[in-house]
C-alpha cells in the first residue's frame, strides 16, 4: 500500500499542467527511450509512452503512477514508489545505507516519501523531482522543510562522504541547498549515463545484492 500523501501537500500549490492526453509526446518518447528504456525499465508500447510528457527539474522524465515501481527497503520494511531501473535501485541502496547507518527509517509514524503525481515545486514553474520518481524523503518529521541542522554533525558528514564517494555525485542532499534547506531530501542528479554508472558500481555490493534480492527482476 502507498503511503498516504503527506510530502504531495508540502507541495502543490498551482494545478497540475496541462498534459497531453491520447496522443504519444515526441519528446516524452524519446526522452523514455534515454532515460528509462536503457536502464532495464519495462518496454513500453507507444500508448504507454504517451504518459510520458515531460521532465522533472533533473531532467529525468515525469511519471504517472503506473510507469513507477515500488521498491522494497530490505530490513526497513519500508517501500518507495520510484522509477525503474537505475534511479529506483540507486535511491533504494541510499536508503537502506541511510537507515542502517545515520537513523532507522521504521520507527515512528510513515512519513518516508518518494514519488507524487505531478506537480510543480513550490513557488515557480519546475517540476518537482519527486513527479520523475527520483526523489526521497528519508524521516521527514526528524528533518521538516527549512530546518537546518537536524542531523548530528557526525550524521552530516558521513552524507557528505557517502555522497561523493559512493554514488559520486549521482546523488544530492537536499541540506546542501543554500536558499531552503530540505534535509529529508535526497535526488537523482545526474543524467543516465553517470547514474547507469553509479548502478552498475553498486549492483553486487552487499546492499546492491540485498536491494536486488528484495526487489526480484527490477535490476537485474
Ligand atoms: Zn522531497
Amino acid at each position: 500500500m502507498d503511503a498516504p500523501g503527506g510530502h504531495q501537500e508540502r507541495h502543490i500549490e498551482t494545478p497540475r499542467p496541462q498534459r497531453q492526453r491520447g496522443g504519444v509526446s515526441c519528446l516524452g518518447s524519446a526522452l523514455w527511450e534515454m532515460r528509462v528504456g536503457a536502464t532495464g525499465g519495462p518496454s513500453l508500447c507507444p500508448q504507454e509512452v504517451a504518459a510520458v510528457t515531460h521532465v522533472s527539474a533533473n531532467g529525468w522524465p515525469v511519471l504517472e503512477q503506473p510507469y513507477t515501481v515500488l521498491w522494497q527497503v530490505p530490513q526497513a520494511t519500508r517501500h518507495f514508489r520510484l522509477a525503474p531501473g537505475a534511479p529506483g535501485f540507486l535511491l533504494s541502496h541510499l536508503a537502506l545505507w541511510f537507515h542502517e547507518t545515520i537513523e532507522p527509517l521504521d520507527v515512528g509514524t510513515w512519513d518516508d516519501w518518494a514519488w507524487s503525481p505531478p506537480r510543480p515545486i513550490r513557488g515557480g514553474t519546475t517540476v518537482s523531482n519527486h513527479c520523475s520518481g527520483t526523489a526521497v524523503d528519508l524521516n521527514s518529521q526528524l528533518h521538516p522543510l527549512g530546518s537546518r541542522n537536524t542531523f548530528r554533525a557526525e550524521s552530516v558528514r558521513l552524507i557528505h562522504r557517502r555522497l561523493a564517494h559512493v554514488y559520486r555525485g549521482a546523488i544530492v542532499w537536499g541540506g546542501d541547498w543554500a536558499t531552503r534547506a530540505d534535509e529529508m531530501h535526497f535526488e537523482i542528479a545526474a543524467g543516465r549515463s553517470s547514474v547507469m554508472a553509479a548502478a552498475n558500481r553498486l549492483r553486487l555490493s552487499p546492499r546492491g545484492r540485498r536491494i536486488r534480492r528484495a526487489n526480484p527482476g527490477r535490476y537485474p
